[in-house]
């Protein structure tokens, strides 16, 4: 028997019209790539996302089209994202962080019909213009009076003379929730960049549970600056939670330096906020500089890569912020587990929250954990064994975009290619990636444990740590460090210092400075960049 409620498809157009229905005057402010702020409201964005899906379809696109971006958090952006995924077509997100080769693969992967830029990107997009197969049309984002005069782009259309040739009066299309709505390409540190095309099912599910109080925390009363890029894993969702909740939405377009974050955090009263450790790394250091507070700032997400305990330390101690540390990849949508205590852990005096809060968090509802040995037997939820950590759910992928190649398990897992710890009150820990564990003796060391236990000596800008080859022990550790300006330390300094953090077998061989360390484009440390340039590397005396 049928349960007797109505059919009402998860919509990612239902978000945008409850904003402009329910909190249609609630502010969306940018600081623009153009320069000035911009503000607008809920009910603004909606009809523009309208005009937006009008002006494409006058455009030739159509229901399951790709609607390429190479932009910035800005209001246009958002409104393309509402426009492209209301009308049946999929908002693509393109890192323009990545190399030109990789942009040029993955929108021709992706087969992108449209290319919408920002400014900033239009010489990018010059010089790779002749490799995009099937773009049709390049809009460029901004006004006419902004529109670059000499670019090379031949018919550059501009954002806002499309919008403005259209009324609005649009009705979204009552699609089956299932259609895909947004496209977003793994950073891809092996191998080719990989596509996760999400639903609107999954992405309204997905918000759903993002917004709840032991999640983002999100309500009608708080300013959220998403400081994560849109076209990092759907921005972590935060903008749709934004819209869900009515919540002011704060948008930083180009802007990352700590001063101008420090400025919007303070005149937009920003509540919530999130992004990569190395974003709270700089502001961090700034604010010490600067003997600046956070006083309207409550919450900070902080993923993509180990948040360190110091700078969660910072943030709870100096500056009364609590920190959410959340675990997530673009296959999740992103969100898979997230740091809020449980009735006993909130409990504990500091250092036993902030033991509680390095690691990265609980699992969500809508997403199933597991932890598997090799041969996928099942661990054991005790905070010691380790496992590769495997997922389903709600809005976990099921398949790449146009890859014949299966992803799941036999029981329906994806594995996440991490490695981790559960606790037995739920809580995971990242210990690595599977190909950067360090073996030695049959034996796993964490790289991220030694990174974080580096970081936290005040002369250390940043740490990396990788697995060389040992003759007895198969694999030992290597530290890798960037120093803080002028500094410098020695191995046997460096290492009493760890000894106090991590346990005596796991420390490094050595220690080397570097002047800098690889990243990825999502800011992650490039591991298989860095094993590269120490690829002829020896420990002393062997
Ligand atoms: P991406 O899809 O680019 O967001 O990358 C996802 C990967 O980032 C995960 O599989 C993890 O390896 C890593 N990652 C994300 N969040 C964290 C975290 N809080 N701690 C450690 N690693 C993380």
């Amino acid at each position: 028997m049928l349960g007797l409620m109505q059919d009402w498809p998860l919509l990612q157009s239902r978000l945008i019209e409850h904003a402009a229905r329910f909190h249609g005057q609630r502010e969306i402010v940018t600081y623009s790539v153009e320069g000035p702020i911009h503000r607008t409201t809920y009910s603004e964005l909606q009809v523009r996302a309208k005009k937006f899906a009008q002006a494409m379809a006058r455009l030739g696109v159509e229901e399951g089209d790709r609607v390429g971006t190479l932009a910035w958090n800005t209001w246009r952006h958002v409104e393309i994202w509402y426009g492209a995924g209301g009308m049946g077509a999929v908002a693509h997100t393109v890192n323009p962080r990545l190399f030109p080769e990789q942009i040029i693969y993955i929108v021709n992967h992706a087969s992108d019909k449209v290319l919408c830029i920002d400014l900033t990107f239009v010489p990018l997009v010059e010089a790779i213009l002749d490799s995009l197969k099937e773009v049709r049309h390049i809009v460029i984002m901004t006004d006419r009076a902004h529109m670059p005069t000499d670019t090379t782009i031949p018919n550059a259309l501009c954002y806002e003379d499309l919008i403005a040739a259209e009324d609005g009066v649009y009705e979204w299309p009552e699609l089956d929730e299932n259609t895909a709505c947004g496209l977003c390409y793994t950073s891809g540190t092996t191998g080719e960049p990989k596509g996760v095309l999400y639903s609107n099912r999954s992405n309204v599910l997905h918000t759903m549970v993002t917004a709840g109080s032991d999640t983002l925390g999100v309500g009608a009363r708080d300013a959220v600056l998403p400081i994560v890029p849109m076209f990092h894993a759907n921005g972590w969702g935060v903008p749709f939670v934004a819209t869900m909740t009515g919540a002011k939405l704060v948008l930083n377009g180009p802007n990352h330096d700590p001063e101008t974050m420090w400025n919007i955090l303070e005149n937009e009263r920003v509540t919530v906020t999130a992004a990569v450790p190395t974003i709270w790394l700089s502001l961090l250091k700034y604010l010490k500089k600067s003997g600046k507070k956070l006083p309207w700032l409550n919450k900070v997400t902080i993923g993509g890569s180990a948040a360190p305990r110091s700078m969660i330390e910072d943030f709870e101690r100096d500056f009364d912020v609590r920190v959410y540390h959340a675990w997530g990849m673009t296959e999740l949508s992103p969100l898979g587990t997230i740091g809020a205590h449980t009735a006993a852990t909130a409990e504990l005096d500091f250092d036993g929250r902030m033991d509680v809060q390095s690691k990265q968090g609980r699992v969500v509802f809508g997403v199933d954990l597991r932890i598997v040995d090799s041969d996928g037997k099942p661990q054991p939820h005790d905070g010691k064994a380790y496992g590769h950590l495997q997922a389903r759910g709600a809005w976990t992928a099921r398949s790449y975009y146009n890859l014949d190649e299966e992803i799941l398990d036999a029981d329906g897992y994806f594995d996440t290619g991490d490695v981790a710890t559960i606790d037995p009150q739920g809580f995971m820990q990242i210990t690595d990636r599977s190909k950067d564990v360090i073996k030695s003796g049959g034996e796993w060391i964490s790289s991220i444990d030694l990174e974080n236990a580096a970081v936290a000596h005040p002369d250390v800008k940043e740490a990396a740590v990788i697995g060389i080859h040992h003759p007895k022990w198969d694999e030992r550790p290597l530290l890798v460090l960037v120093m803080e300006d002028g500094k410098t330390i020695s191995k046997d300094d460096m290492n009493a210092f760890l000894a106090e953090r991590v346990a005596r077998w796991w420390l490094p061989n050595d220690v080397v400075t570097v002047p800098d360390i690889p990243h990825t484009a999502t800011g992650k440390i490039h591991k298989t960049v860095l094993r590269k340039q120490f690829k002829d590397y020896r420990f002393p005396g062997l």
